[in-house]
């Protein structure tokens, strides 16, 4: 057989191709646009003639500090294309960590949306690598700013060569992109991408038996762009052809239930978070969210009652997704088998609110002191990946031999996987819970506690005791005009727990802190817990 590379300019010279006219609608800080496919191609190649121009040279880093929208995607496929490496930037970053991913990575130059500006300006002192930015704006104007040399996105593409040829020699193994993992507790972790593991990772997206990403799709990545490459959604929904919709800087839920109505959208992923709150407007509002086939939910454990709300009262299709940062992120994806589709209602929820099995070309396994767990639904151990869209290394970093060994990423998740091979995530290994010798998940906890009707969000964290170890105690926030005691929260958990997994208190509060991607930050509630303990 022939032993063509898998690139990634192919993805886009495809659309190019075979869908010129189909349309990637971009939300910016001051307009809708309609770009077709032919146009994004030509900014793309006019991009990639620029970053030449300047400079940038194979294997070197270009940052972006950026929004979903079309010029970021311009960025996903102009970086590549000339064996550059794009380095998607998390925005929501402390400036410590914003200041050692960017010094880390060496980026060269630095892609910024106006709005963000303020941001890299604030550290700007501190950067070691970056020679030039360019600021990404509907405006040819340079905006007054502190940065230099700063120019203009749109000025800069006019003189660019919109029939600009990528490179033909690229290799499948260099790498594409990178980005770093929203570390809660060390320095972020930097993971590269290769081409070839984006574009298997985009193969594996179009399968029936996992997303079924197609050309029929009208595909809104809510994950943000910088959160491990939008899932990878910008490159498949390139690659197969289908309408994108980005839907721009500071989204409100309104605006993706708008968004959704008015284009018809089909596909949509993104953190429970963000779900919780379109849930919250649609329930209250009179939208038209029929168009959608598949709401993607990962990066969280997806509470069943969330599935349930989706699916029953507003009748979307909604599927739970699990993986990392490290594994491009697709490991598994909870789908049910034909013959499970006959099951009773009960067995086919809890099907579903596992995260599911493997995607074709992972390979997992569970490990525990014992040795490999067995695939019984109980047994617990660290879940262990391998693929050829995972990881095999951090970005120089000395880190990289505790995660990868003996050929595995040990992914630091505590797991059972089930007889039908469906992982399920009890919890990360610093959060589960240890309470007199015996393992509480404190994400089964969460989840239980968000099927309360009162209760919005909920998380669950331990907290050192004298005579267990440790012992959960839940955070809870409300919904708007609900009240609900300690006491007939317990009750309610009292059906579907043993006693001794009951929290030992419950702390109603106006927030949950969150990390960078929308996840609880269970470090600060737990160092709030136990400081206000150590005061009183
Ligand atoms: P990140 O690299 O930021 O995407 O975070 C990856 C981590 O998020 C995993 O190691 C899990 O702990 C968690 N995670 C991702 N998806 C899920 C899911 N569907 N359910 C529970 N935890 C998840």
């Amino acid at each position: 057989m022939m032993n063509t590379p898998l690139t990634i300019p192919p993805m886009l010279e495809r659309a190019e191709r075979y869908f010129p006219s189909k349309q990637v609608i971009s939300r910016t800080l001051d307009d809708m646009h309609r770009l077709s496919y032919r146009e994004i191609g030509r900014r793309t190649r006019a991009l990639a003639s620029v970053l030449t121009e300047f400079g940038l040279k194979r294997g070197e880093r270009v940052g972006t500090v950026a929004w979903n929208h079309h010029r970021h995607l311009e960025a996903y496929f102009a970086a590549p294309g000339i064996g550059a490496v794009l380095h998607m930037i998390n925005m929501r970053l402390s400036s410590d960590h914003l200041v050692y991913v960017i010094n880390h990575a060496e980026d060269r130059i630095l892609l910024i949306d106006e709005d963000l500006l303020p941001i890299v300006e604030a550290v700007k002192d501190q950067l070691t690598s970056v020679h030039t930015y360019i600021v990404l704006s509907d405006k040819k104007e340079v905006p007054h700013s502190t940065l230099k040399p700063l120019y203009s996105y749109e000025a800069l593409l006019e003189k660019g060569n919109p029939n600009f040829a990528f490179l033909e020699d690229l290799d499948e193994n260099e790498p594409a992109a990178m980005c770093y993992t929203s570390a809660t507790t060390g320095k972020p972790k930097g993971v590269l991408y290769t081409h070839r593991g984006i574009t298997l990772h985009s193969l594996v997206q179009g399968m029936v038996d996992t997303t079924a990403l197609s050309e029929n799709d009208v595909c809104m990545p809510v994950v943000p762009m910088f959160h491990v490459n939008a899932w990878g959604l910008p490159f498949s929904a390139t690659f197969y052809g289908a309408t994108q919709v980005l839907p721009g800087p500071q989204f409100t839920p309104q605006l993706l239930a708008e968004l959704i109505e008015s284009e018809n959208v089909t596909f949509t992923g993104g953190v429970p978070t963000i779900w919780l709150g379109l849930l919250q407007v649609i329930e209250k509002g009179n939208y038209d969210l029929s168009s959608l086939r598949a709401v993607i939910c990962g990066g969280s454990a997806a509470p069943r009652s969330m599935i349930e709300r989706f699916e029953k009262t507003l009748n979307v299709p909604f599927f739970h997704a699990y993986g990392m940062t490290e594994t491009s992120p697709i490991v598994s994806y909870a789908r049910l088998k034909s013959y499970q589709h006959s099951w009773s209602e009960e067995e086919r929820y809890q099907i579903r609110s596992k995260q599911g099995m493997a995607v074709p070309l992972i390979d997992i396994k569970g490990v525990n002191e014992n040795g490999e767990i067995a695939w019984n639904g109980k047994e617990m151990g660290e879940l262990l990946i391998r693929g050829p869209w995972v990881a095999d290394h951090y970005h120089e970093d000395e880190r990289s031999q505790e995660a990868f060994r003996n050929g595995w990423l040990h992914t630091g998740d505590v797991v059972t996987i089930d007889e039908e091979g469906a992982i399920k995530i009890v919890d990360r290994t610093k959060d589960l819970i240890k309470s007199g010798g015996e393992w509480i998940s404190s994400v089964d906890l969460e989840n239980a506690i968000m099927g309360h009707e009162a209760v919005l969000e909920a998380a669950v964290v331990s907290v050192p005791h004298e005579r267990w170890q440790e012992r959960p105690v839940a955070c809870v926030v409300l919904k708007e005009g609900h009240v609900v005691t300690k006491e007939e929260l317990n009750e309610y958990l009292a059906t579907q727990f043993s006693k001794w997994w009951l929290p030992d208190d419950v702390l109603f509060m106006k927030q949950l802190p969150r990390t960078s991607v929308g996840k609880f930050l269970k470090r600060a509630l737990r160092e709030q817990i136990v400081g206000a303990k150590k005061e009183s």
